[in-house]
C-alpha cells in the first residue's frame, strides 16, 4: 500500500484552518466523530438501515481517509457526508467541497458545521440524481463512506461521470470488495466485477473494523481507491458491448452461456453457438466463469443482426 496516510505534519499546501490533526482535535473534526449517538438524538435522527447510516466514530479512521486526498487544494465531491466525520477534515484545508446528503436533517446539521469554510457546501438530494458537472468544477476526487444500500449504483455513477472524476476513495463492505477482485468461477464474480475491470483500476488500501462505526455493522469494511480508466486496447463501442453482454450472459446463473445469451438477445442457437465458438468460448460454460478477455472476444465476434 504505497500511498497510505502520510502524517498530517508532512502534508503541504494551503491550509486555512490549521492541520488535519488540529481539525480533528478539539475542532469540528472531533465534534463530528465524538458524541455521535447524542448528536443524532438531538437532531431527531434514528440511524436508518435503508439509507446505510453507519456513522464513523473513530477519528483516526476519518483522518486516515481524509489524508488520502493528498493535495489540500484538490476539489472533492463527498457522497453521504452524514454528520461530517470526513467532510469537516476535508473542508478544513479550504478546498472546494460539495457534499451530497439525502437525509435533510443531517444536511441541515452539517451545513451549520461547515459554516467556517465558505468553499464547502451541502447539496440536499440523492447522489444518483446529480451530475458531477453541476456539483464542482474541474476534475474531482470523490470521497465516501458509502451507504451500503447504494454501493453498486454509486460505483456506476462515479464511472458514468467520465473524466470529471479522476479518483475515488471509498469505504465499502469487505465482502463487497472481495467480489470486485474475485476471480472468474468464484461465486462472488459478477457483472459488476467485469464492469469495474473494464472502466477502472481498483486497489484495497486498508481494513476498518465494525467498532469504528455507530451503529456497529455486522461486517468489516475496507477503504478502496478507484482510478477510472478505459481497459487498455478496447474501444468505447467494445466496452459498451461487453457491458450489455455480461448483463445478458450472467443474469441467469443456472443457464449455460449459450442459453442465457440466446434468450436475452432473442437469437437462435444456430447463431449463438458458432458465435461463441468463433470467440473461443465453449457454449456450455456459465457466464460467471468467463474472464474479461473472453467477454471482449465475444464482443468482437458478436454477429450483426440485420433488420
Ligand atoms: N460520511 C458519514 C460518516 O462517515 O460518518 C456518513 C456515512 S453513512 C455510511 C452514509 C450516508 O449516506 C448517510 O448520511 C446517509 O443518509 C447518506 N445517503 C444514503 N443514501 C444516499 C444517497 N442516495 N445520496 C446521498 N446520500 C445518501
Amino acid at each position: 500500500m504505497p500511498r497510505l496516510a502520510p502524517s498530517s505534519g508532512s502534508r503541504g499546501g494551503r491550509r486555512r484552518e490549521g492541520s488535519l490533526r488540529e481539525a480533528a482535535g478539539p475542532g469540528p473534526g472531533a465534534a463530528a466523530t465524538s458524541g455521535v449517538p447524542a448528536t443524532l438524538r438531538t437532531i431527531g435522527v434514528r440511524p436508518s438501515r435503508r439509507l446505510g447510516q453507519n456513522f464513523l466514530i473513530d477519528p483516526r479512521v476519518a483522518e486516515r481517509i481524509a489524508a488520502l486526498v493528498e493535495d489540500s487544494a484538490e476539489p472533492v465531491i463527498e457522497i453521504g457526508p452524514g454528520l461530517g466525520a470526513l467532510t469537516t477534515l476535508l473542508a478544513a484545508t479550504g478546498r472546494e467541497l460539495t457534499a451530497v446528503e439525502l437525509d435533510l436533517r443531517l444536511a441541515e446539521a452539517l451545513e451549520a458545521r461547515l459554516a467556517a469554510w465558505p468553499a464547502a457546501r451541502v447539496v440536499r438530494g440523492d447522489i444518483l440524481d446529480q451530475r458531477a458537472d453541476d456539483l464542482a468544477g474541474g476534475a474531482v476526487t470523490v470521497v465516501a463512506n458509502l451507504p451500503y444500500s447504494i454501493t453498486t449504483p454509486a460505483l456506476e455513477w462515479i464511472l458514468a461521470q467520465g473524466t470529471r472524476v479522476k479518483r475515488a476513495v471509498l469505504m465499502v463492505q469487505r465482502e463487497y470488495a472481495q467480489r470486485l477482485s474475485a476471480a472468474p468461477r468464484g461465486k462472488e464474480h459478477g457483472s459488476i466485477t467485469v464492469f469495474l475491470q473494464l472502466h477502472a483500476e481498483v486497489r484495497v488500501l486498508f481494513r476498518v473494523s465494525p467498532g469504528a462505526f455507530h451503529p456497529r455493522p455486522d461486517v468489516d469494511s475496507v477503504v478502496l481507491e478507484l482510478v477510472p480508466r478505459p481497459y487498455p486496447g478496447t474501444t468505447a463501442e467494445e466496452r459498451a458491448s461487453v457491458e450489455r453482454l455480461t448483463r445478458a450472459g450472467m443474469g441467469t446463473r443456472r443457464k449455460t452461456l449459450a442459453n442465457a445469451l440466446s434468450r436475452a438477445l432473442g437469437l437462435g442457437s444456430t447463431t449463438v453457438r458458432p458465435w461463441l465458438e468463433a470467440a473461443g468460448v465453449q457454449p456450455d460454460r456459465r457466464g460467471e466463469t468467463l474472464t474479461l478477455g473472453e467477454w471482449i472476444a465475444l464482443a468482437r465476434h458478436e454477429p450483426r443482426v440485420v433488420g
